[in-house]
């Protein structure tokens, strides 16, 4: 099967069973601050298990990205290093809510590793909380995991997500690999066996029984119902399925492994360090891939760091594989074509995707080299004086100048046996802190320059290309000249860059030389201090030189988009006050020139209604094509005029007042359009809480609505096309769907409740004594194996001491079970009983004391193989 079969058919074994096909969530939580990204499947359903929100489903089913990098489960040093640990990857769940609990989540999994899948038993091991007896009968009982092969653990089998949240006891399943798997040989230490931690036994699902939370003390508390969590890691699955070494050599993965290859002329599998390398990269980038799609971008804190951390390291392993130019967009597309079709939010992002990891991969090439290079000398130094730890403040240089983050450092050292003096590290941290505390908006290069004495003017809103004259040149490490490949602030006496303020991002672009020999791209625009605006960027050509005259040529597109979210901004502002009251006050904005976010203070959550009815109003005013004006006057009387000034901004004595129309006034230094009709049209994308009291709206604007409505026109088109209906029918197809799915399962439900339950009276109807037992030898029709199984399991317990003998016709075959209650086992046994009774039905077979049962080739002597049990048991005549 290839990957996306797999996945298909997992999915489709619990469609059957009842369960509703859920998407993936976000690799973003989208409301649980306690967490970084989704780790496990469960997080979507989190306030389900915690019982503070309900599904119209009681099962559901799906394939999650996860991403496992920080907090509780970090998975990254093992990344490349082992071939079964990703960051991102996907993992398949099925749940119940309050509905099924431990003996279905067994039940079903073993169903589908052995008999659908058809894994091989003798290598399968199942594990069980050291408290939980329930669950050992359960695989003793309803499944054929040899005996001892249920083994027992303590941590190992008890699942949280993170410090705080819904958890439980768990049971694991795990495969055997073989000896030849273990990647752990040459450590005399190790033993291979269950949760050893090498590749030989490894863990294929997990199933949690959730019945806890946890609460920030620590404390465990019993959750309102029982409920089932269960996760099994898609690739390590797809590994044991394919028959393959590692999860790298899947489908999915290789064909990423392959564009590496090609980009690195490289062959996969024939050198250690080179496979560690192209796993690492085909791990990041299918990680890079999905966090940008789900709205992450490179950032210095936060989500956006990770994101850094990854691309970083992936481009530190491009260079060991002999990779010079940037390489890593090109492996986003072989992503795209392995798992565009499960998850087409990469396909539809493709392009944006690709450009940001380009650029950030730009942006780091101009310091990986001589970072690494320094990297280098302080290697040998240490060595030389037998340290076994890079000084601290050699890792901050690294990570102030270079760009390099800790985690890159410290990965690196792993290959020369040496670690980083951390205490050093998080001093100069600290001073640096200190030093550039009033100066903070500084980013990348944190170090502040002193800027005294300088001026820069900022030539206003219209302007889109400028000449003026380079008067400040900074670096926080490197010294003049400033040559190619160098990462400068520069400062000109006058610039068209808006630098970052009021929420809208800094322009990029280029500065240059007016005979053209010098070239230096802006990749953004910040105030280092009050009237001097820093163009941050990288020398592309030529020389800077302090007193040149230069060309500065802003990038128009992306400030036209700017432009269009930040005029926005202004008219739901204004809409937001209409609708829910004067109280409602901006707390914060960004305008990218994708999108743009508002936060603002409100107490509840804005119904879909008002919202609806604040989105109208908003397209209603561009529609209206208002007139935007600017207009500079001195702070009081802005004021008086009823301009809304923002938050937390420090205003000149003199402010620009923007005004559109009758509808908006406000304070504010940034670049707008110059009639509201400019905006074209404007979508909210969502709305939600962010801190106590406070809401948080995006939305898109001109041609980033219009991509919003094209893929929402290609999911509806995929979904007509799944229910085989017209668009237009799509939601009511479905929902007939899902009745007719409900009526089934209550229909089944019944059917099965009739044929055990309901007969079991009537079948004991049969029943003789001998000697205080009771013997029933009985026909039952209408089970199959597993449910004759259970009706026997049924009629013992209800018989209490006694044997039970079932004969069943089954098509062609005729079908034995005998069944002795365990007080009994002394006296009878159910092997023998069947061994003497299956000759007369054309059959052979035996057993268990307790349990047994055979096939035969002929069901019409069922009858007398039955009255020859009476027999055979000493009741053969009443
Ligand atoms: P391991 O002990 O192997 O790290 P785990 O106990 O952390 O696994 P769970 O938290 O139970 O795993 O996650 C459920 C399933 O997800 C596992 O059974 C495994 O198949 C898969 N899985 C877990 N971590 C990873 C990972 N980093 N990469 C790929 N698959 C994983
Ligand atoms: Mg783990």
């Amino acid at each position: 099967m290839t990957g996306d079969e797999i996945r298909d058919s997992f999915l489709d074994f619990f469609r059957e069973r009842g369960h509703t096909v859920v998407p993936s969530a976000p690799l973003v939580p989208e409301d649980d601050p306690s967490l970084l990204f989704v780790n496990a499947g469960m997080v979507q359903f989190k306030q389900v298990f915690l019982g503070k929100d309900t599904r119209p489903y009681r099962r559901a089913v799906d394939s999650q990205k996860c991403l496992r990098i920080s907090g509780k489960h970090n998975d990254l040093e093992q990344v490349g290093r082992d071939t079964y640990h990703h960051t991102f990857f996907e993992m398949l769940g099925n749940w119940s809510f309050g509905d099924y609990y431990k003996r279905e989540a067994i039940a079903w999994a073993w169903e589908l590793l052995t008999r659908v899948w058809k894994l091989p038993k003798d290598r399968l091991w199942a594990t069980v909380h050291t408290t939980d007896d329930e669950a050992e009968q359960l695989w003793r009982e309803i499944t054929d995991v040899g005996r001892d092969r249920i083994l027992r653990f303590d941590a190992e089998n008890f699942w949280e997500m993170g410090d705080t949240g819904p958890c439980g006891p768990c049971s694991e399943i795990h495969i055997d690999r073989g000896a030849a798997a273990c990647d752990r040989r040459d450590d005399p230490a190790h033993v291979c066996r269950v949760n050893a931690g090498c590749a030989r036994y490894i863990e294929i699902w997990n199933l949690v029984f959730i019945q806890y939370n946890r609460d920030e003390s620590g404390k465990l508390s019993d959750l309102p119902a029982k409920h089932v969590d269960t996760g099994m890691g898609f690739e390590r699955l797809a590994a044991v399925m394919q028959n393959v070494a590692s999860n790298y050599d899947v489908d999915v993965l290789r064909g990423i492994i392959a564009s590496v290859e090609r980009l690195a002329k490289k062959t996969y599998g024939r050198a250690p360090d080179d496979d560690v390398s192209m796993r690492v990269i085909c791990d990041h980038a299918r990680a890079v891939t999905f966090l940008i799609a789900d709205g992450v971008l490179p950032s210095n804190e936060g989500r956006g760091y990770v994101l850094r951390r990854l691309l970083r390291r992936a481009a530190r392993h491009g260079k060991l594989l002999g990779l010079a130019k940037p390489f890593l967009h090109e492996v986003v597309g072989a992503v795209v074509h392995a798992m565009g079709r499960p998850y087409p939010e990469i396909v539809a992002q493709h392009a944006r995707i690709a450009d940001a990891v380009r650029e950030e991969e730009e942006r780091f090439a101009a310091t990986l080299d001589r970072g690494l290079a320094l990297l280098a000398t302080e290697v040998k130094r240490a060595k030389a004086e037998r340290a076994s730890a890079l000084p601290g403040e050699v890792a901050f240089r690294l990570y102030d100048t270079f760009g390099f983050p800790l985690d890159l450092t410290e990965d690196i050292l792993v290959g020369e046996g040496l670690t980083v003096e951390i205490a050093g590290f998080e001093r100069a941290m600290e001073e640096q802190r200190a030093r550039g505390r009033g100066a903070q908006r500084f980013t990348d290069a944190a170090v502040a320059p002193d800027a005294r004495g300088l001026e820069s003017r900022f030539v206003g809103d219209r302007v889109a290309q400028y000449e003026s004259e380079i008067v400040g040149l900074f670096s926080s490490e490197q010294r003049e000249p400033f040559g190619e490949g160098a990462e400068v602030d520069v400062v000109t006496a006058e610039t068209p860059f808006y630098a970052e303020s009021g929420g809208q991002v800094g322009d990029r672009g280029w500065i240059e030389s007016l005979d053209g020999s010098m070239a230096f791209e802006v990749l953004d625009t910040q105030k280092i201090a009050q009237g001097v605006i820093a163009h941050k960027g990288t020398v592309r050509r030529g020389r800077l030189r302090r007193g040149e005259r230069v060309r500065l040529r802003i990038d128009a597109a992306r400030r036209e988009a700017s432009r269009l979210n930040h005029s926005a901004t202004h008219l739901v502002h204004a809409a937001l006050r209409h609708h829910l009251g004067s109280h409602v006050k901006q707390a914060g904005s960004l305008v990218t020139p994708d999108r743009l976010r508002f936060d603002f203070n409100h107490g509840k959550p804005v119904g879909d209604e008002t919202m609806r009815e604040i989105e109208d109003e908003v397209n209603g005013r561009i529609r209206a094509n208002l007139e935007v004006s600017t207009e500079e006057m001195p702070y009081r009387q802005a004021l008086e005029k009823g301009a809304l000034a923002f938050f937390g901004e420090k205003y000149g004595a003199t402010v620009t007042v923007v005004r559109m129309g009758d509808y908006s006034t406000e304070l504010c230094g940034g670049t707008h359009v110059a009639r509201t009709g400019d905006i074209g049209v404007f979508k909210v994308r969502g709305e939600a809480g962010v801190a106590a009291g406070v809401r948080r709206l995006e939305a898109v604007t001109g041609e980033g609505a219009l991509e919003l409505i094209r893929r929402h026109e290609a999911l509806l088109h995929e979904i007509a096309a799944l229910v085989r209906a017209p668009e237009d029918e799509a939601a009511a197809k479905l929902e007939k769907l899902l009745a007719q799915q409900r009526e089934l399962e209550k229909r089944i439900a019944e059917l099965q409740g009739k044929l055990a339950g309901g007969a079991a009276p009537d079948l004991l109807a049969d029943a003789r004594r001998v000697d205080g037992a009771t013997i029933v030898a009985t026909r039952v029709e209408g089970l199959d194996d597993k449910g004759l199984r259970e009706l026997a399991d049924r009629l013992r317990d209800r018989i209490k001491s006694g044997v039970v003998v079932l004969g069943s016709a089954q098509g062609e075959r005729a079908l034995l079970l005998a069944a002795v209650t365990k007080d009994l086992t002394g006296r009878y046994h159910a092997g023998n009983i069947i061994k003497q009774l299956a000759p007369l039905v054309g059959g052979g077979g035996g057993g268990r004391p307790d349990f047994a049962q055979a096939g035969g080739k002929d069901p019409a002597r069922l009858d007398a193989a039955l009255a020859a049990a009476y027999e055979l048991l000493g009741a053969g005549s009443r």
